[in-house]
């Protein structure tokens, strides 16, 4: 168990100034965040540290800032056109949508649950005689009970009949369908909003959000709504998608519908790695790398959650940092088990403890087709164990659909040899906002100091949002003041991240440097002015040390 609850964590961030409700002045908006002073130090430093550790710090790794707008194809080429999308369903009395895996009560029960209704089902449809045009009355009856009442589909063959019942049997633990609805029903789940249990059918929802670039072409309001989105109808069923007159509508909001080019579609984009590779061509261009090498990227993605919550965890618009390691397709296990060890590491540097780390060996049927091996690492966040992390061998899968779509060859031609090939890639890809909330669970700590209970972040120095906390002992003493200024811009010359704190009692602001995880709070007192050393306060310990300023200033 976390020894944070998630609200709490949510409650230390904003008091402190770490992180906000984005938009709260207005009420929010949901999946948004705003950092604050300590929180951009803090994620700064945990960004700066990964650049360091895994670009900077190697000779294998580049790094790219791709354009968050990106051209449509390299969406429709990676898939997230068609199938980035997320299972949804709707609670028919107020419209709240969730995500169907995120409302079960139980994920594992409705699997096991869908597979016994499929077994007998499709038990049930077996021992039927070879069908005839039409159903005797017991079959009818079954398949009343396996269809609903007269919802039962017609088949000419037994055959096509169990397909059909497999092909569901996916559909239903893909949660979509009417499946959902049923076992939400059945088990008198309410919907979290209004208590109500009417939910819909499930569906898909594609995740990306979309956008339009350049000037967006006419507006019709009003009354003519209805009438332009008749028409735009008839364009958007227009097959020929490519040419100048296929146009789509774009309800901008009741009662205005406005037209543009199907071309000047664009998303925010849902991940930083195809900005890597897009550019894969042009840093083997550039640099022409020995193989293996890596490209690395930090920046922002964007994904429209059905249901964002848990504090930061699963937020709208966050950070990510990736990276497409490009390897020789005969050394993928070796390289993988590498990148393993490095996760390993770099979860060392942030400070998170070893027992709250797991590796989740994805299995087959859960893996992207394409995909060899993956590992989620998940960490024990507050609200449960869910995933930190992910690594991926990814074969040649994105280059290669760059290529069919684009036309251009990702060929990597291997120094001093004549042989080319399409490198494959490991993915290691890092959400920054899920390590922000493992680094906070993790340094949070209660303890007892002199028989009252004390709370600090017990982070990591290089972590720290703020280095140095300086005080003078007594704040209408000019002399010590002065003194302790000198102090405090010498270290923040040098530290650049250092705190004044002349407000209340020590005790007080001991207090406050702790729970802001600040290492070490410096006092200015009267000894000082005679022998120029200063009190070094130690934040995990409480201990304090006399040391000169020559040598703090060091
Ligand atoms: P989940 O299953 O939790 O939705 P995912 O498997 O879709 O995550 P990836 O597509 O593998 O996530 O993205 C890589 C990393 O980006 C994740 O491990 C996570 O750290 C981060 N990430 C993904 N979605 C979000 C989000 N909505 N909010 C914050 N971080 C995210």
């Amino acid at each position: 168990m976390s020894k944070i609850s998630l609200e709490e964590l949510a409650s230390l961030a904003k008091r402190r100034g770490f992180i906000y409700q984005g938009s709260e002045v207005y009420g929010g908006l949901s999946g948004t965040w705003d950092y604050g002073p300590l929180g951009v130090a803090l994620k700064r430093n945990i960004m700066n540290l990964w650049w360091k550790m895994f670009v900077d710090d190697r000779d294998d790794m580049f790094g790219v800032d791709a354009a968050i707008l990106m051209n449509q194809k390299v969406w429709q080429a990676s898939g997230h056109v068609d199938t980035f999308t997320d299972p949804v369903i709707e609670c028919t009395n107020c419209n709240s949508k969730y995500r169907v895996d995120q409302i079960l009560d139980d994920e594992k029960k409705y699997l096991s649950e869908i597979d016994k209704y499929f077994d007998n089902a499709v038990g049930a449809v077996s021992k039927f005689p070879e069908l005839s045009k039409d159903y005797t009355d017991e079959q009818g009856d079954i398949l009343g009970k396996i269809f609903g009442e007269g919802r039962s589909p017609a088949f000419n063959t037994r055959q096509d009949l169990v397909e059909y019942l497999e092909s569901n049997r996916i559909l239903a633990k893909k949660f979509q369908g009417i499946f959902p609805h049923n076992y939400l029903t059945h088990n008198k789940t309410t919907c979290e909003k209004c208590g109500k249990i009417l939910w819909s059918e499930a569906g898909l929802f594609n995740m990306m959000f979309r956008t339009t670039v350049g000037p967006t072409g006419t507006y019709v309001e009003d009354s003519k709504a209805n009438y332009a989105r008749n028409i735009s109808a008839e364009f958007y069923n227009d097959k020929d998608e490519n040419t100048s007159n296929a146009r789509m509508p774009y309800v901008s909001d009741v009662n205005t519908v406005s037209f543009y080019n199907k071309n000047s579609v664009s998303y925010l984009r849902p991940e930083t790695a195809q900005g890597i590779f897009t550019n894969f061509k042009n840093v083997v261009d550039s640099l022409y790398p020995d193989l293996p090498f890596g490209i690395a990227q930090q920046g922002k993605a964007f994904r429209n959650e059905i249901s964002p919550r848990d504090f930061v965890f699963r937020s709208r618009e966050f950070e990510q940092m990736e990276i497409e390691y490009f390897i020789d397709p005969t050394t993928w296990e070796a390289e993988f088990e590498k990148w393993v060890k490095l996760v390993h590491e770099w979860c060392e540097v942030l400070g998170l403890p070893k027992d709250k780390l797991h590796e989740l060996e994805v299995p087959e049927e859960d893996r992207a087709h394409y995909s060899k091996r993956t590992i989620d690492f998940e960490f024990d966040f507050p609200h449960g164990r869910k995933e930190l992390l992910g690594l991926a061998y990814r074969t040649d899968f994105d280059l290669m659909n760059i290529q069919n779509s684009s036309g251009k060859s990702m060929d990597y031609i291997v120094k001093g040899s004549n042989e080319k090939l399409v490198p494959h890639v490991i993915e290691p890809s890092f959400g920054v906002e899920r390590a922000i909330m493992a680094v906070l669970t993790s340094a949070y700590t209660e303890d007892e100091v002199n028989g009252e209970k004390r709370v600090f972040l017990k982070l990591p120095d290089h972590l720290a949002p703020i280095k140095f906390a300086v005080s003078p002992l007594l704040k209408n003493k000019p002399e010590l003041v002065a003194k302790a200024k000198e102090v405090y811009n010498a270290l923040k010359k040098k530290h650049g991240s250092v705190t004044w704190d002349d407000n209340g009692n020590i005790g007080k602001r001991y207090r406050r440097s702790d729970e802001i995880g600040v290492p070490k709070h410096i006092t200015i007192d009267f000894d000082t002015l005679e022998d120029n050393t200063v009190t070094v306060r130690d934040r995990d310990t409480t201990e304090q040390k006399r040391v000169s300023i020559d040598e703090l200033t060091k």
